[in-house]
């Protein structure tokens, strides 16, 4: 689908299909979900704000961001919000910006002070929100998170806006905590990183995110976070042998509605 789409009831747009490792069409971890009232970026990893800005979403219009784990991939331009949002020429951010994501991110956020001037809030509120395994109920959407075993802390969540179920892995191990998550849901966005046999104790490969949309009879299925030596033709394959749903490989700027 292409940009077009945009305006519908709920879109989910990538910003980032890739990792830490450059690529050409797929940039650091980055999704826009826009649904309802409600707007929210999953993870932030460099370039994540350009991406926004080049679609017509400004950085000033972001309250609501949902932050996987701590792997500079899926953070990098949270550093560049806080600083945008006091150091923009003519325009001081005045309203709340609500950062949720993995426990230590009250730790992550006071760090990041302290390395980074000009990233402490001067106008304006940050709720910083640390999720537990579970649901948690914000205004205009709930969320449901759990571990995913990538790195200690790492979550990945579901999101419920209006009757739309949105599940993003972020960073993820294939494992049962995953299949009760992204259950019917009707985008399941899953890491990719590898092909089937890659040896792996941190990450999913194709074959496994076809196993999980399976198990857990999700719509469609999106397959990010490839890393570049990961092949698009071949991960696909691997997930149909597992899932007869819809399947799309992501690469940056793919626009999805559901
Ligand atoms: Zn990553
Ligand atoms: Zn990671």
């Amino acid at each position: 689908m292409t940009k077009e789409a945009i305006g519908r009831s709920m879109e989910i747009i990538v910003l980032g299909a890739g990792t830490a490792i450059p690529a050409i069409g797929r940039s650091p971890a980055g999704y826009l979900i826009r649904g309802g009232d409600t707007d929210i970026v999953l993870d932030m990893g460099s370039g994540t704000l350009s991406r926004l800005h080049t679609i017509g979403k400004s950085y000033r219009e972001i309250d609501n961001i949902f932050i996987s784990h701590f792997h500079s991939d899926h953070v990098l331009d949270l550093i560049m919000l806080l600083q945008a949002n006091n150091a923009t020429p003519g325009w001081t951010r005045v309203t709340t910006l609500r950062i949720m994501g993995c426990s230590g991110l009250k730790k992550f956020i006071d760090s990041v002070f302290l390395l980074f001037d000009g990233t402490v809030p001067e106008n304006y509120q940050l709720d910083i929100v640390e999720l537990g395994p579970g649901r948690h109920s914000f205004p205009g959407f709930q969320l449901e998170a759990a571990l995913t075993r990538h790195t200690s802390n790492s979550l990945a969540i579901r999101l419920e806006i209006e009757d739309r179920i949105i599940v993003y892995t972020g960073d993820a191990v294939e494992c049962d905590e995953l299949i009760t998550l992204a259950r019917q849901a009707n985008i399941l966005i899953c890491e990719c990183s590898f092909l089937a046999g890659f040896e792996t104790t941190d990450h999913f490969s194709a074959d496994g995110c076809g196993r999980l949309a399976h198990k857990a009879d999700a719509k469609r299925l999106i397959l990010t976070h490839l890393y570049p030596e990961t092949d698009d033709e071949t991960a696909l394959l691997q997930a149909q042998n597992q899932f007869k749903g819809e399947i799309i490989v992501a690469r940056d700027n793919l626009v999805l509605d559901t």
